[in-house]
Order: structure tokens, then C-alpha cells, then sequence
């Protein structure tokens, strides 16, 4: 598989790599199997998170006795000194390694974290001391905003950082990525798919692989969608016209106000499931009424109706999203919409 460089850490890693957020939803049998298979196919770039439950346990059992060759990547929410530390052990004990090649502070996306990150003094000086020990390798960040990622990249405290990006956002490949190339800052792509809004993987990974110096870490669950995307990296990645016309018509279907269904905004006193009802206007376009009307998308449009507009949500959205407004908007389309389904349905 073909392999790039990750910035100033000089890490060589396969282009497409493997996120480890959704073998979390596996049985742990299927997850470890899914992971020996991406290695089988090439892959030499995990990525994990001590927050992301199982995962790294799961990723330890499938790269027993194959840790040579892989650059294996984890990180930590914490912004304490002693909450980085046990978080570090933890990941040291759970993937069953004696060093992590990439650590990364994980979802820096506001100022106030980053500048906890960046004292010299905080948690900081646990992963300095940890790699000058030899058991952190190279010091990463993952952020959601665009402001904060730039002034990582800035600092020069960081090897890689870790972004959204897919075709939907302009600002990745207009503002970070040349920004990450002046300062050799080794770029991530987190989110090709967009949490899973966009379903044309041709599309998605055939934008993402132009760019030759980005490595992909979409997350895989199931055996058949990382064949698939080998698939569009082995075949010429020129976009063809009808192509380049269905980005364009994503784009202005998903417009500005684009949930990307990180989660950030949780919790909901209400329990409301923000990221799916913002995106339902997409769900009501895409899903045939027996899927839209039932299971969880109807629990979660009926929740909505018992949003209290606290905005608390609001405050915690990396986007700036109106969620408050965005989640009235879509509840009563869904409810309009459900209202002529339910009158078509009725026989004359
Ligand atoms: S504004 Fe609504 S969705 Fe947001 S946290 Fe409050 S109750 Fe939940
Ligand atoms: S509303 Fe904002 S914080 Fe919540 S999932 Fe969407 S983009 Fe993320």
C-alpha cells in the first residue's frame, strides 16, 4: 500500500489508515477480525483513543506478534497532568505495547484547552518527559475547529494534526492543509465520510486520496467498506465530470449549516440525540417512510419535541451551529412529512 510521510515526525505511514471508533459497536470477535484484516490489506496506520471504550483493547489482541512496521496512534481528552499519565498507561497496557509511536491530545477545540495543552507546565510536560523516555514517540493533536487547529499548527508543538476533512468543507484544503505543509506538520484526515452523511465512498475517498501528503483514518466496522476503499486508491483518481457535478450538488444540499455529527454537543439534559436530528432534513431526502417513520428515528424526532432550548448544546458545538433553531426546523419538517405519509397511507 502506498505510504506517506507524516510531517516532521518522518513517520512512514500507509495512506489509508484504520479509526478506531466504530469497532467499538462490534462483538469483540468481529473487531479483532476486522483489524488482522485491514493489516492483512496493508494498512500500517492505527488510530485510537483511550476514550474510545474498547477499541484499544480490540486493536491490542488483533497486533499481537505484529507490531513491527505498524505506527500505532491513540490520544487522551484529559487536560490534567495525572489524567494524561493514567490515560497513557492505560493505553500502554490496553494495545499491550511498550511504546506509542503517535500521542495526540484529543479534541482540542476551543482556546481555553488549547492553551492547557501548549502550558509547559500541565499535561504537556507528562508527554515530553514520556517521550524522552522512549515511550511516546512523537506528540499529535486532534481538534475540531478551524481557529484552534491553525494556532496548533502555529505553535510548532506538534507533529500531526488531526482535522475533518471531506469534499463537503472547503476550509481543510483552503486554509489548514497549506498552513500544515509551511510548519511540516503532518496532516490527518478524520471524518472522510463525514460521520457517515456521505455514502458515495468513491466520491468521498477519490477527493481525499488527491491529496498526496494526507493520510485517511475513516472508521471501519465492516470488512466489505475497507476493500472498497482500497478499491479507489489502487484505480486512477481522476474525478470525472459526472463526478465533480455530484460534489457540487452535496454541497449546496448540505450547506453551511452542516452537522457533522461529532457529538460534541452532548449531553442533552433531555437526552435529546442532537447529531440525528439535525440531520434529518438529509434522512427525510435520502430514507424510504418505513425506516423514517419508525425505530430510532422516530424515538429520536419525538425526544426532540421535548428540547427545552437551554442552548447548552450551543455553547459545546465546535461549528457554531443554531442547533436550538436547526432542531425546530427539522423536527416540524419531519412531523409535516410524516403527516402527508400517514394521509397518503390512508385508503380512500
Ligand atoms: S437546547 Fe435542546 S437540544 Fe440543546 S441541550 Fe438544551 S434541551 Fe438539549
Ligand atoms: S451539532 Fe455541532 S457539536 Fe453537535 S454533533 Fe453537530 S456539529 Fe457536532
Amino acid at each position: 500500500m502506498e505510504k506517506i510521510r507524516l510531517g516532521k515526525s518522518e513517520l512512514l505511514v500507509s495512506k489509508l489508515g484504520f479509526g478506531g471508533i466504530p469497532i467499538q459497536r462490534l462483538p469483540e470477535d468481529e473487531a479483532v477480525a476486522v483489524v488482522k484484516r485491514c493489516l492483512d490489506l496493508g494498512i500500517t496506520f492505527i488510530d485510537t483513543a483511550n476514550a474510545y471504550t474498547t477499541s484499544e483493547k480490540r486493536i491490542g489482541k488483533a497486533i499481537r506478534g505484529r507490531r513491527q512496521g505498524l505506527v500505532l496512534a491513540t490520544k487522551s481528552t484529559s487536560r490534567t497532568s495525572e489524567g494524561v499519565k493514567n490515560h497513557l498507561k492505560q493505553s500502554l497496557q490496553q494495545l499491550g505495547v511498550e511504546s506509542i509511536d503517535l500521542y495526540q491530545f484529543h479534541g482540542v477545540s476551543d482556546f481555553k484547552n488549547l492553551d492547557i495543552v501548549l502550558d509547559p507546565n500541565g499535561p504537556m510536560a507528562v508527554v515530553e518527559e514520556a517521550k524522552k523516555a522512549g515511550v511516546i514517540k512523537h506528540i499529535g493533536i486532534t481538534s475540531h475547529s478551524m481557529d484552534v487547529a491553525k494556532e496548533a499548527v502555529k505553535s510548532d508543538c506538534f507533529a500531526t494534526i488531526m482535522f475533518p476533512f471531506n469534499f463537503i468543507t472547503r476550509e481543510p484544503a483552503e486554509e489548514l492543509l497549506p498552513l500544515a505543509r509551511e510548519h511540516d506538520v503532518g496532516f490527518i484526515a478524520m471524518k472522510p465520510l463525514a460521520g457517515g452523511m456521505l455514502d458515495n465512498v468513491t466520491i468521498a475517498f477519490k477527493y481525499l486520496f488527491q491529496f498526496p501528503d494526507v493520510a485517511a483514518i475513516p472508521g471501519i466496522e465492516r470488512i466489505r467498506e475497507i476493500d472498497e476503499i482500497i478499491r479507489v486508491l489502487e484505480e486512477p483518481r481522476q474525478m470525472t465530470e459526472a463526478e465533480q457535478n455530484e460534489i457540487q450538488r452535496l454541497r449546496e444540499e448540505l450547506g453551511t449549516k452542516f452537522c457533522r455529527r461529532c457529538d460534541y454537543c452532548q449531553p442533552c439534559s433531555e437526552e435529546i440525540p442532537i447529531s440525528t436530528v439535525m440531520v434529518a432534513d438529509s434522512l427525510i431526502k435520502r430514507l424510504p417512510p418505513a425506516r423514517l417513520f419508525s425505530d430510532w428515528i422516530a424515538d429520536s424526532m419525538e425526544k426532540a419535541t421535548h428540547c427545552t432550548k437551554c442552548g447548552e448544546c450551543e455553547d459545546r458545538c465546535p461549528y457554531g451551529l443554531p442547533i436550538r433553531e436547526m432542531i425546530e426546523e427539522n423536527t416540524n419538517l419531519y412531523h409535516a412529512e410524516k403527516m402527508k405519509y400517514q394521509e397518503q397511507a390512508v385508503p380512500r
